[in-house]
């Protein structure tokens, strides 16, 4: 369906360098099997999604570039990839092979994964990510897990900023500070475990009455409410009526009241490790 009103899955947003991303995109964490990342890929682009999130420590890079070449084309689709925290001091040599894996000469948005402080890499790794920037082989540039003492560091050394924060975003972890930060520097928010990675039970209680009155799934409510908070948000299914239904959510809205019910879920607690002490 989809309006003016109540959006697209078309829908961008515009990165602080020019580029535009599309506000959904298909997540692929934990997806190890072709079969499944093939069906889950397939499903998505019949259903209109026009970005897809991987990483190199997913492991399913190359398995992406197939899919992507199978059922559909390059040129229509919006990929990020991430530089895996143990190659922070190879960032040039994990990025050729990340384009050679998803077989693209070129990449839309590069993360690093997480700043892993105990490494003490992130800076430098940020420099390189400017420099591969600068060769235009990468078209934006930006950080997974930052803090923004982390962000504060790698602009220090090189008066640039990333575009785009990933971090975990969901209605029991909301990042009202990070985000109102972010704001302030520009940088979009693109929320990862936007259905709570697993652990939507949680939200049933609270969102079911909700998701009644407007003949809506729980998870359908969850992911409006990531749209009309104006994040980035790369739910991942390997099921096609899911990955439909995750893509289902532009023929309503919430309203104030209901956004405040959401903004109320807040329990401040991370599902993920907390980026300042993970060992990885
Ligand atoms: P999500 O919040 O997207 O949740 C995925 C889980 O919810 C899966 O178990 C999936 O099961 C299930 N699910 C999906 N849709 C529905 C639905 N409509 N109803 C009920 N259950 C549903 O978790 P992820 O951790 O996968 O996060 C999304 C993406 O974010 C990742 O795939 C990855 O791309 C990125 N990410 C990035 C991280 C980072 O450090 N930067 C960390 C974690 C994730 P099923 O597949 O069986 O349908």
């Amino acid at each position: 369906m989809g309006s003016k009103t109540y959006g697209s899955i078309r829908d961008t947003l515009r990165l602080a360098n020019g580029v535009e991303i599309p506000r959904m995109g298909l997540g692929v964490f934990q997806v190890d099997s072709k079969e499944e990342l093939e069906t889950a890929v397939k499903a998505a682009f019949e259903n209109g999604y026009l970005h897809i999130d991987t990483a190199e420590g997913y492991n399913n890079e190359d398995m992406v570039g197939t899919a992507i070449k199978k059922f559909g084309r390059r040129e229509d689709v919006f990929i990020t990839s991430k530089l895996d925290n143990p190659l922070q001091d190879d960032v040039e040599k994990a990025f050729d092979d990340t384009l050679r894996k998803l077989g693209t000469d070129y990449l839309d948005l590069f993360l690093i994964h997480w700043p892993s402080p105990w490494r003490g890499l992130y800076v430098k790794a940020w420099e390189r990510l400017v420099k591969l920037y600068e060769t235009g082989r990468v078209r934006a540039i930006g950080v997974s897990n930052f803090n923004s003492e982390h962000i504060e560091a790698i602009y220090d050394a090189t008066g640039i900023m990333p575009v785009v924060n990933q971090v975990e975003r969901h209605p029991l972890f909301q990042q009202g500070k990070l985000m109102d930060w972010c704001a302030q520097h520009n940088i979009a928010m693109e929320a990862y475990a936007p259905l709570t990675s697993g652990s939507l039970d949680k939200l049933i209680p609270a969102l079911q009455p909700l998701a009644d009155q407007k003949g809506k799934t729980v998870a359908q409510i969850i992911l409006r409410w990531q749209f009309q908070s104006n994040w980035i948000f790369i739910p991942k299914s390997i099921h096609p009526a899911r990955v439909a239904e995750n893509a289902d959510i532009f023929d309503f809205e919430l309203t104030d009241e209901d956004m405040k019910a959401l903004a109320a879920l807040d329990a401040g607690k991370r599902l993920f490790p907390d980026p300042l002490t993970a060992n990885f």
